[in-house]
């Protein structure tokens, strides 16, 4: 990195240039802040199947220009094969290309001048008395640590990025047979444990995947595919956490997206939650700067209360309901499943089909005697 850029002080350095580090971008760079983003790889190149609520990119403002499919309903699928299906004629959620899609908030960040160092890895932050250093070649008021489950910006601050996490890997297969094309599949299967299996269509193609608690990864894949005649050739792995961390700043500094937990836990869905956690916090960037306080406290009452008021709920809700797929074993999934039919839940998922936010659906579920007691056993 070039010494003129040491000389700019910029108002908010944001380690890690996924979704939520370029959300934070666009938001802050559009309030004329100096931003730049620090990101070891190259925008885009993410592993993720790019599922996104309609709901959600309309709170953050963005209209998606790579949409391959438009999801419309889900099927679940028990270890035997009870089914659970759920649609209706509303559009729910966007299949993005999610390279894309990161390109182009990346794009709209620079449009209104935010600086992206590609190739550049955050080593070493320095907390200085009026501001922050990273690895010598950058300073800035104030860090955002949108760098993932690893985060160093949450170890520079004596923060924990989440523990708890789900591996996951997926594999794209062009002409494979799927049902619908509205529709996304969710197989629990006890190779599967802790998460589950899902097939996407994606345009011309099937997206293919599974997430494990605490299994083979690579053989939960091998065994999903060849339930369906299919075998493995090449795929992509990552992980996502599923639990929320509770202490998200530091001195001039808040951790963001998946370095602090904020995605949902029963589907690993994190660029709608993460995306809102960063609006969030880029008004507190804002508020921070125009006040001249950078303080752990100032930062807890102007991001971590409002992202915990918001979302933290919803957050508990998706943990509860992917902890039940951790402890029921297949055949008292089965038997879920089957209560689960005849108390008429295809309904309530249809009326309640907001997934980023479950705790309405939670809600009604516990009015749903049967349900509840059958449960209760697992509690
Ligand atoms: C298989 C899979 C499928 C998924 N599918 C969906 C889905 O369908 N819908 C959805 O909403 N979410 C999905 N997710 C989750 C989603 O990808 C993340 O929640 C989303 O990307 C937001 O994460 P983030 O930006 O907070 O962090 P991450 O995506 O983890 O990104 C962190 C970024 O920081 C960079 N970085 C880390 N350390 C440094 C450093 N020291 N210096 C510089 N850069 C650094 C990394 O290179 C990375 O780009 C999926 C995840 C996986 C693994």
């Amino acid at each position: 990195m070039d010494f003129e850029i040491y000389k700019i002080m910029f108002d908010v350095a944001i380690v890690g240039g996924s979704s939520t580090g370029l959300i934070a971008a666009r938001e802050l760079s559009k309030h004329g802040l100096r931003v730049c983003v620090l990101e070891e790889h190259e925008i885009g190149e993410v592993v993720c199947s790019g599922l996104i609520s309609v709901n959600g990119v309309k709170e953050l403002g963005i209209k998606p220009e790579n949409v391959e499919n438009i999801i419309r309903g889900v099927r679940f699928v028990s270890p035997s094969n009870v089914e659970i299906y759920a649609h209706s004629n509303i559009d729910r959620a966007f299949v993005v290309n999610r390279g894309l899609f990161d390109r182009q908030i990346a794009e709209e960040a620079l449009s209104s001048g935010a600086k992206i160092f590609e190739k550049f890895r955050a080593k070493k932050i320095a907390f200085k008395n009026d501001y922050v250093d990273i690895n010598g070649e950058i300073r800035a008021k104030i860090v955002l640590g949108c760098d993932g489950l690893k985060s160093i910006v949450a170890r520079a601050c004596s923060l924990n990025p989440p523990r708890r996490v789900v591996a996951s890997a997926k594999a794209v297969f062009k002409n494979a047979d799927y049902l619908q094309e509205d529709v996304a599949e969710v197989y629990f299967r006890d190779y599967a444990k802790g998460f589950f299996a899902w097939i996407l269509p994606r345009g011309k193609c099937v997206e293919i995947g599974v997430g494990v608690r605490k299994a083979n990864l690579r053989l939960a894949l091998e065994r999903f595919l060849k339930e369906r005649g299919l075998e493995l050739k090449s795929f992509q792995t990552g992980a996502f956490p599923v639990e929320v961390v509770s202490d998200t700043c530091g001195y001039r500094a808040m951790i963001v997206g998946n370095s602090a937990g904020q995605v949902k836990a029963s589907t690993g869905g994190g660029v709608i939650t993460g995306g809102i956690c960063a609006k969030i916090a880029s008004k507190a960037c804002l508020k921070s700067l125009e006040e001249d306080k950078f303080d752990k406290d100032f930062y807890k009452k102007n991001y971590e209360d409002i992202w915990k008021k918001s979302l933290l709920r919803e957050f508990y809700a998706h943990i509860i309901i992917r902890e039940l797929y951790e402890r029921l074993d297949k055949h008292s999934l089965d038997a879920l499943f089957k209560i689960a039919r005849e108390e008429g839940i295809d309904k309530i998922m249809i009326k309640y089909r907001d997934t980023d936010k479950p705790s309405k659906f939670l809600d009604e579920i516990m009015k749903k005697e049967k349900i509840i007691s059958f449960l209760s056993q697992f509690i």
